[in-house]
């Protein structure tokens, strides 16, 4: 019975010879179209022989449904998989949604790197080729104080490098507290693995003391002291670990390079912002540590990228090493990168660069925003309300650190039907449940978004 019914489904051929398609041959060539149409008709074969002949008359067999649902299936296909979403969270830096916006200096800079041939790798002066690693070199020194810096894929990719070139073969001592997992499986441990170093632990889970790295130096096998800054968890209670002033001394008492994971990177004090002090770049500079690492597209407010700074001796070490070849950054990035530093160095980073704008927005104009969607929303008879609530700056920086907001909290029947709905319009918004209610906190709701945003709420209240 299966085989009859499979019988009758059209051909390819025939299929490809109906306007629809032809058209869609005409515009897009034959070989997506083709794809479509035999992904189209596996399925429908597929279903034939799972669902048994007698109940094939749900089945769209006919040749104009299947060759709508061929068209409908190429425009999925033909759509980007990442696209831009509003981000309803407050979570300012959110891994999953894409980290740090970029400021519009950085977004000029990228299309002008991506639009011209550029002086990447090549010595304007002296007519020959030059290097990459320039570019971001001496803005990053000048901010930091460090002798010289040199720009990597991201953190990640830092880490790696630093550990392969600097403790290949020898013992790295790092505390008990900050054997981490940064996200994503990325495991310190593992890396230094990876990097063939030795990991030998140091004191304990709760507490570390300078002796404790004293007791386990060994000037002939031990080359560093890594420190990773504890940036997406918080240790309370009954702790101790040295600070990093000390630990550069100890370092420079027995010849070993102190190294320090900073993650999320600022180069601004959070404190004035009622946030709990972030370690800045250039304390660790300044505290004598020998390098530190730290991530482009966190606190920094850029691209993604990994900053490696420090002394001038180890710095050229790593530019030799031939894994920098594989972690190397494009022009794109450098460009947003250069041009995200700029705006620190001319002090205008609260002003331009959207992380530091969002963490630095005020309450009373979070507030009428919140009070303008509530007002639209009452207007389509959707019950909401302006609540305190609390943003995250996120993306592994100032862990359990809140920043008061106002947020819309809408009441529905089901708030988990309502954020998936959210989530399924274009563009996406993402928004989270609090107390039965769905969230929407306007800090990190771009300006420009409010009218997809409001049309998304509607088109949920009111589908038809
Ligand atoms: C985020 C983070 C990393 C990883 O940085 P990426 O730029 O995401 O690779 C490494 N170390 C610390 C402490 C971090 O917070």
């Amino acid at each position: 019975m299966n085989h009859e019914v499979l019988r009758k489904l059209p051909s390819i051929d025939t299929l490809l010879r109906t306007d629809l398609l032809t058209k869609l041959i005409g515009e897009h060539g034959k070989t997506v179209v083709i794809g479509a149409a035999r992904a189209e008709l596996d399925k429908i074969r597929r279903q034939i022989l799972q669902t048994g002949a007698m109940s094939n008359q749900g089945l769209v067999l006919h040749v104009d449904d299947i060759s709508q649902n061929i068209a409908n299936q190429i425009r999925v296909r033909l759509r980007p998989t990442l696209q831009p979403i509003i981000n309803a969270t407050g979570v300012i830096i959110h891994t999953n949604l894409g980290r740090a916006l970029l400021s519009r200096r950085a977004k000029i800079a990228m299309h002008e790197a991506a639009s011209a041939y550029s002086n990447l790798e090549y010595d304007l002066e002296a007519g020959r080729r030059g290097s990459r690693y320039i570019h971001a070199e001496s803005l990053l020194c000048q901010l930091t104080g460090a002798e010289s810096a040199v720009v990597v894929n991201n953190n990640a990719a830092a880490l790696v490098l630093c550990l392969s070139t600097l403790a290949k073969g020898h013992e790295v001592l790092i505390s008990r507290s900050q054997l981490v997992e940064i996200g994503g499986g990325f495991r310190i441990p593992e890396i230094m693995h990876q990097s063939g170093a030795k990991l030998v632990e140091v004191g304990s889970t709760n507490r570390t003391y300078l002796h404790d790295y004293e007791t386990h130096l060994n000037p002939s096998i031990s080359t560093l002291i890594l420190r990773v800054h504890h940036s997406n968890f918080k240790i309370i209670g009954f702790t101790h670990e040295p600070g990093i002033a000390e630990l550069a001394a100890l370092g420079k008492k027995h010849g070993i390079i102190v190294m320090d994971d900073l993650g999320s990177g600022t180069l601004l004090d959070t404190t004035p912002f009622g946030l709990a002090h972030e370690p800045t770049i250039q304390e660790s500079i300044h505290a004598g540590v020998d390098i530190v690492t730290a991530s482009g597209d966190k606190l920094l407010g850029g691209p993604q990228a990994g900053l490696i700074m420090g002394q001038k001796a180890i710095i050229a070490k790593l530019r030799k090493h031939p894994l920098i070849r594989a972690f190397r950054v494009d022009k794109i990035t450098l460009a947003a990168l250069q041009a995200t530093l700029l705006a620190y160095l001319e002090n205008k980073a609260i002003t331009e660069v959207p992380v530091w704008q969002m963490i630095a927005l005020d309450i009373e104009t979070i507030n009428l925003r919140a009070r303008y969607w509530q007002k639209q929303c009452s207007q389509i008879g959707l019950h909401a309300e302006v609540v305190d609530a609390y943003s995250t700056v996120g993306g592994g920086s100032l862990p359990g650190q809140q920043l008061p907001t106002k947020a819309l909290a809408i009441e529905t029947n089901s708030p988990d039907t309502f954020t998936k709905n959210l989530r399924l319009n274009t563009p996406p918004v993402i928004a989270c449940i609090e107390n039965n209610c769905v969230m929407l906190d306007p800090r990190t709701v771009l300006a420009e978004q409010d009218d997809d945003l409001l049309r998304a709420v509607r088109k949920i209240e009111h589908p038809y």
